[in-house]
Parts: structure tokens; sequence; C-alpha cells
């Protein structure tokens, strides 16, 4: 059965960058009717937060992104031991004490050899009583995953036939020496044994996929399919990396961004076919393939999130806005005809507390001095209460009689007065809303 998971480290809030692989792995599972789990991944006793953990959890529920099982790795060290073990035992995990300014050294000459910075497994060649030695003088070491020098051949989901010498990569260090397991080691253990078929993460993985299909065969499990995505960009092409921090869900959320409207947009940023609002998530899984993914870098403006919120908003009954509506202020009986009229004319629910003031206590007229006569005529004819839909028709006719005015000349006038704008709703929707007139009627 199809399983994928979403591993987030809970060391930040997650941006438009984690949505993108959570959203793939949930569609992935949900399109093949499989499962998908929430894994997260807080090996790093220092820099992971509950307080993260709890928003990481907010965010994907405000998403609709729901797990079918949470895991933890804090709560699975002892599996991890159990696997370092094995991988001791068959003589593929080694002990190295190099400082990391050592490394750097050695790095540095590498480099200036001409050569690729890979470790050179010095550490292979320490007798038992030299590692005693320097246990005594550095403390434990890092316990480092011997790679097979061959090549390592993957078929992925979005980059295609991927083949990358072992030799041109570092032996993995998979413990530190504080103990502490490392990321690296703990995913295969849990992909393994969780029975994940796909995964997919951002193309900064590559090089770890590599290294942890030879672990996963290590350790005598299957590999899952794997698909690297390309990293998100700026709209000029520029690194996103340092944007990431506001690009936050959470900030995206309260700027009033609608969960559709960013699934959408993430369920076909960078694929071959184009962005459509969908409108749930059963459109969003039905039209959703992986493999229509390119590799190349991804651009990512924030602003397209704003006319796909709009048009999403304006395709929604009340019923689905009924709160805002109601904290906008809008009293209860005129929550229909409100949102009617104003469902056309905002991009996000942060606009209607706006369009209710105007309704309530109306706005500054704007009125030409060549037009006040018409105005005040104007005034004079507006007809008896309760106003409703067809007001505006029979006013302005009447308007139209009375002063000769037609077109914009009648039109455009009245709306300034009444509005303090050029632009904005039906005026026939409108009026029967502003509650001055109202009170007049
Ligand atoms: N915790 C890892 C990360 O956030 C997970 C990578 C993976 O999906 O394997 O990068």
């Amino acid at each position: 059965m199809t399983t994928t998971r979403f591993a987030p480290s809970p060391t930040g809030y997650i941006h438009v960058g984690n949505l993108r692989t959570a959203l793939m792995n949930y569609l992935i599972a949900r399109k093949a009717g499989g499962t998908f789990i929430l894994r997260i991944d807080d090996t790093d006793p220092e820099r992971s937060k509950e307080e993260y953990v709890d928003a990481i959890k907010q965010d994907m529920e405000w998403l609709g992104l729901h797990w079918d099982r949470i895991e933890r790795q804090s709560e699975r060290l002892d599996r991890y031991a159990e696997a370092a073990d094995k991988l001791r035992e068959m003589g593929r995990f080694y002990e190295a004490f190099e400082t990391p300014t050592e490394l750097d050294l050695k790095r540095k000459k590498q480099l200036n050899m001409g050569k690729p910075p890979v470790y050179d497994r010095a550490a292979l060649n320490l007798s038992d009583a030299e590692k005693e030695a320097l246990r005594a003088e550095r403390g434990n070491g890092v316990w480092r995953f011997k790679l097979d020098h061959e090549r390592i051949e993957w078929n992925d989901g979005i980059l295609g036939d991927i083949s990358i010498d072992a030799a041109s990569v570092s032996d993995p260090v998979l413990i530190r020496g504080d103990g502490q397991v490392l990321y690296t080691i703990a995913s295969v253990v849990d992909d393994t044994e969780m029975g994940v078929t796909d995964v997919v993460r951002g193309s900064d993985h590559v090089t770890n996929t590599a290294t942890q299909i030879q672990i996963i065969e290590a350790l005598g499990g299957t590999c899952p399919r794997f698909a690297h995505h390309s990293l998100l960009t700026g709209p000029q092409g520029e690194a996103l990396s340092k944007r990431l921090g506001t690009l936050a869900l959470r900030d995206l959320r309260e700027q009033g961004v609608q969960p559709m409207a960013l699934l959408s947009l993430m369920a076909r940023l960078g694929s071959s076919d184009p962005v459509e609002l969908r409108s749930d998530m059963a459109e969003l899984i039905e039209g959703f393939d992986v493999n229509r993914f390119g590799a190349a870098p991804t651009k990512f403006d924030v602003q397209d999130l704003f006319p796909l919120t709009a048009k999403h908003l304006q395709s929604l009954p009340l019923a689905d806005v009924a709160d805002a509506v109601a904290e906008a202020g809008v009293p209860a009986e005129l929550a229909e005809p409100f949102w009617a009229m104003a469902r056309e004319n905002i991009t996000t629910l942060g606009d209607l507390k706006g369009w209710w003031e105007l309704c309530r206590d109306g706005a500054e007229p704007l009125i030409a001095d060549e037009d006040r006569d018409f105005i005040a005529e104007a005034v004079a004819l507006l007809p008896e209460g309760p106003f409703d839909g067809e007001t505006w028709g029979t006013w302005t006719k009447a308007v139209k009689e009375a002063t000769g005015r037609k077109g914009k000349s009648l039109f455009m006038p009245l709306r300034k007065a009444l509005t303090g704008m050029e632009r904005g709703p039906e005026m026939a929707t409108l009026l029967p809303l502003l509650q001055v007139i109202r009170a007049r009627g």
C-alpha cells in the first residue's frame, strides 16, 4: 500500500517551501488511497521545540492536510541504536575522531590539489590502542557509515535517471560524538519500518538519498521510490532561502491567503500543468501528478496568491464565510445581501470590514461643483423605503427623467456622492445596504 510521509524538523515555522513537500506527499498518498504520515524529525533536542510541533500541526490542519498517523523520532531512539549496532556488526560503521578544524584542513588540502573534498577514511587505519588513546583525549568519536565505492543509481520521479559515484561522497556521519543520532540514519530506519513507499523531498537531499540507499540496502530494507522537487526561488529567480522566514504559512494566513488558493498554486507551480484554482481537495488530488514536475528551479511570487484568494472567495456561499462576515460587524439580517455585494469586491476577508464601514457610516461624498444641483435634485427623488435590488433602477430612471442626464454623467456623480469613490460594487446591490439611505427610506 502506498505510504508517504512529511517529515519536518520542529526547529521553526513551516513555510511555502516545506508546504510543497508536504502537499506532494499528501496528494500521492490520497490519490492512491494510501497512508500519509506526519513524522516529526526531532532527534536534535537542542533545536527542536514543542511550540513548533504544535505550530506545524496547526498549519497542516488549517490547510486541510490531515495525517493518518503521527510519529516522533525522539520516541524511537532505541530503534536507531539497534540499526547502528547492526551496521557495526557488519563492519559498515566506524568511529572517527577528527576535529572540525582537522576536517576543514583536509578539505582545503584536497581542494588545493584539485581533488574532491571527500573524507579520506584515515580513521579506518586506527588500531584499537590508537582509538582508545584518542577517546581518552577527545571523548567519543563520531560514527561514520562506510559507503561501498560503486555507482548508486535510481530512477527519480522528477529528476529521471540519477547515477552518483559513491567515491565522490564522504562516508556520512550517522551518530555524533555526544551520541545524538542524526537524521540520515533515523530517516532510513523510519522509512523502512513504517513501510514508506514514496519519498518526495527537496533536491537539496539528492546526495542524502544516495547514501541512504546504501544504508537501506545494508539494513536489508526496500528502497522507496524517490522524487526530488526543485527548490523555490523568488519571482526574479533570486534565492528564496533568506526570505523564507517571511513566507511562513502562518504569515500568509494572517495576510488573508485562503488555503485553497495556496494549495492550488503549490500543487501545480513548477509542473507542466497550468495553475488552476481548485474548489476542493478532491479536485486537487484528481489533478495531481508528481511526474509532471520539472527539475528547474521554480519561481514563486507571493503576490500570485491574492488573485487566487479573491477568485476562491467569490465562489463561496455565505455559509462558508458567515463567521468572517459577522466579525466584520455585519448584522445577521444583512449578512446575505452584504456578502452578495462584497464578495465581488474583496481580495481577502480582511477587506470586508472596510465595505461594512462604508455601508454603516457612509462615505465622505465626492461631489464636483457642477454636480451639486443635480445631486440635490436626485436626493429629493429618492424613493420611499424599504429598499431592495430594484431601488437603484427605479431611482435612477426617475432622476434621468427629471434631469435629462444619462449614462456616465447620470450614474458616476451618484456613485461618487454615495460612496466617495469612482469605482466599487454594483450600485444596485450596494444601495439597499447603505444604512444612512435606509434610515431615510
Ligand atoms: N527532516 C528532514 C528535513 O526537513 C526530512 C527530509 C526527508 O524528507 O527525508 O529536511
